[in-house]
C-alpha cells in the first residue's frame, strides 16, 4: 500500500490549495486527495435542464472537485470583514497575508483575471442613516464561468505536480494505527501519516463523526436560518453596479437579532442545494452578460446562537429546512412577498401572474408555516428595513424562496493554533467552523500546509 505524507479528504478550495502549497513546498511529497464527488468536467446538476432538484445521491452542486465553490458566483473577499473568523484566529495581518496569496494564485490560473470592486463612502452613509450596516471590504467577481476554468486550471497543475486526486471516493472512517491513518472509503483505503480533513459543509456529520470517534470536543457556534430573496435586478442596480455586492447587516427591532443580507447575485439565478437529502436554496450568476437573468437575488439570514442545554444547532436548522421540503412536496418552498404579508400561499396561479420570474422552479406555498415566528419576524423586518435604502425591496411581487440554512455550527476544539484537533489531523476550511467563504478557506488551506511543512509566513 503507497503511504501519503498527506491525505486530504474534500477537494474544495481548501483541500485544493492546501495540496498546492504541500508540492510547492517540497516537490517530493506524496500527497493525495479524496473527494467523495465527481471529477470537475463530469458534474452536472440535472436541475440545469429539468429546473428542479432531482434528489441525487451525491449533489453536483456541492460535492466534487472544485468543492461547493465550483458553480458559485465566484467572489473573493478579499479581507476579513465576513466569510468567516479566520482574523479573529490567526490575527488580521496574517490572515490577510494569506487571503492575498489565495487571490496571487487565483490570478496566476485564471485566463482573464477581473479588476476589484472597491468598497463605497456613499452607499456606506445612505446605509448607516437607514440602521443599517454595509460591509466594508474589496470583491474580486470571477464569476461562474470564469472559476469553474480558473479552478480547472488549477486541479490540472496540481495533478501534473505528482498529486494523486481519486474522485467519486467517499471516505467512510479513519482509523489511527501507530504513526499511520489509515482512511477507509467506499472502495480502498490508503494510509498517510497526516490527514487534511476539508470536507466542508456537505461533510458536517462526516466532521461530527470524526471527532466522537477520536475524542474531539465539539463547541456549538451560530446558526443562521433565511430565505433567498429574488426580484428585479434593477433594484438593486444602484449598489451592485459600485460595489458588486452588497453585504448588509441589520438589527432587528423586535428581537434585537442580528440578521443580514449576503450572498448577492447580480442578473443571477436561484438554485436548489441538495445537503445530504435536504433541499435547501442558494443563489449564482454568471459573469457574461447573454448569460444574466432578469432578477437579482441574495440570502437574508437571521442568526441565533443557542445557549445551554440545547446544543444541536445544526439539528434544529436541518429540521427546519425539512419541514420545510415536506410542505413543498420534496422541494423548496416559493412564496411571494405580497401574499406572506397577507397571510395567505403563493399559488401556481399567482405564481403565473407576479412580474418577477423565478429563475428556481420551487414549490408555490406558504413559508410562514414552517418558519419560526422569531426568523420569520426577523426577515420581514430586514426587508422593510432593506427597502429604505434600495426602494422596491419590499414589493408584493418580491419571491421569498425557503429555507437558505448555514450549517457551520459544530467547531472543534483545536489543540494548537496551526489547527490540529489531534496529533497529525488538520480540520480546515468550511468544516471546521470557522470559514464560510471561498477566499478563507483557501487561506486556512495554505496556511496549515505552510504548518505541516515549518514555513509559515508572517
Ligand atoms: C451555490 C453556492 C454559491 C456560493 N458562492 C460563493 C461565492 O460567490 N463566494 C464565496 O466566497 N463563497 C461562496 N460559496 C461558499 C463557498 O463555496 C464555500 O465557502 C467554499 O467552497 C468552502 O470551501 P471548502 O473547501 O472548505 O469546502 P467545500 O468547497 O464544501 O469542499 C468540500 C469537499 O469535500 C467533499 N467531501 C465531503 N465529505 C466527504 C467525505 N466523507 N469523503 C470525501 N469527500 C468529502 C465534498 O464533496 C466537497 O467537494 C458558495 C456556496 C454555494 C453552495
Amino acid at each position: 500500500m503507497k503511504i501519503y505524507d498527506e491525505v486530504i479528504i474534500g477537494g474544495g478550495i481548501c483541500g485544493i490549495m492546501a495540496a498546492k502549497r504541500l508540492m510547492d513546498n517540497d516537490e517530493n511529497r506524496k500527497v493525495a486527495i479524496i473527494e467523495k464527488g465527481r471529477e470537475l468536467t463530469k458534474r452536472k446538476c440535472p436541475a440545469s435542464d429539468t429546473q428542479a432538484c432531482l434528489h441525487c445521491g451525491i449533489c453536483s452542486i456541492t460535492s466534487g472537485l472544485a468543492g461547493a465553490g465550483a458553480f458559485s458566483d465566484g467572489k473573493f473577499n478579499l479581507g476579513t470583514a465576513y466569510g468567516g473568523t479566520l482574523g479573529e484566529e490567526l490575527g488580521e495581518n496574517l490572515a490577510n497575508t494569506y487571503i492575498n496569496e489565495v487571490d496571487k494564485i487565483l490570478k496566476e490560473f485564471a485566463e482573464d483575471y477581473p479588476e476589484l470592486y472597491r468598497s463605497n463612502d456613499e452607499l456606506k452613509l445612505k446605509c448607516v442613516q437607514n440602521n443599517l450596516t454595509l460591509l466594508d471590504m474589496n470583491v474580486r467577481h470571477l464569476g461562474t464561468d470564469k472559476n469553474f476554468k480558473t479552478m480547472y486550471n488549477i486541479i490540472d497543475s496540481i495533478r501534473n505536480s505528482g498529486v494523486d486526486i481519486f474522485s467519486e471516493t467517499t471516505c467512510k472512517k479513519i482509523k489511527r494505527d501507530g504513526e499511520l491513518f489509515h482512511i477507509n472509503c467506499n472502495n480502498n483505503v490508503y494510509a498517510a501519516r497526516k490527514i487534511i480533513i476539508a470536507t466542508g459543509r456537505t461533510g458536517a456529520g462526516f466532521v461530527e463523526k470524526f471527532c466522537h470517534d477520536f475524542g474531539v470536543k465539539l463547541n456549538a457556534n451560530a446558526v443562521d436560518i433565511g430565505v433567498r430573496v429574488e426580484m428585479k435586478d434593477i433594484i438593486w442596480k444602484e449598489f451592485s453596479s459600485r460595489i458588486y455586492e452588497p453585504k448588509i447587516l441589520y438589527k432587528t427591532k423586535t428581537f434585537e437579532d442580528k440578521c443580514r443580507m449576503f450572498c448577492f447575485n447580480q442578473g443571477g439565478y436561484v438554485s436548489a442545494e441538495n445537503n445530504d437529502g435536504v433541499i435547501t436554496a442558494n443563489g449564482h450568476s454568471f459573469a457574461q452578460a447573454e448569460k444574466k437573468s432578469d432578477n437579482c437575488n441574495f440570502a437574508i439570514l437571521s442568526s441565533i446562537k443557542f445557549t445551554e442545554p440545547f446544543n444541536q444547532p445544526t439539528k434544529y436548522a436541518t429540521n427546519i429546512a425539512e419541514d420545510m421540503n415536506m410542505i413543498g412536496a420534496g422541494n423548496v418552498v416559493v412564496q411571494r412577498f405580497g401574499d406572506l404579508i397577507r397571510g395567505r400561499r403563493t399559488t401556481e396561479s399567482r405564481l403565473a401572474k407576479n412580474t418577477v420570474i423565478p429563475t428556481l422552479k420551487a414549490t408555490a406555498g406558504d413559508i410562514s408555516m414552517v418558519m419560526p415566528y422569531r426568523h420569520m419576524n426577523n426577515i420581514i423586518e430586514t426587508i422593510y428595513a432593506l427597502d429604505n435604502v434600495a426602494p422596491g425591496t419590499a414589493n408584493d411581487d418580491t419571491l421569498l424562496y425557503g429555507c437558505e440554512n448555514k450549517y457551520y455550527s459544530i467547531r472543534p476544539q483545536f489543540i494548537n493554533d496551526k489547527f490540529e484537533v489531534a496529533d497529525g489531523v488538520y480540520i480546515l476550511g468550511d468544516g471546521s467552523g470557522i470559514c464560510r467563504g471561498l477566499s478563507q478557506s483557501g487561506a486556512m488551506g495554505l496556511y496549515a500546509a505552510d504548518c505541516i511543512c515549518g514555513k509559515v509566513k508572517q
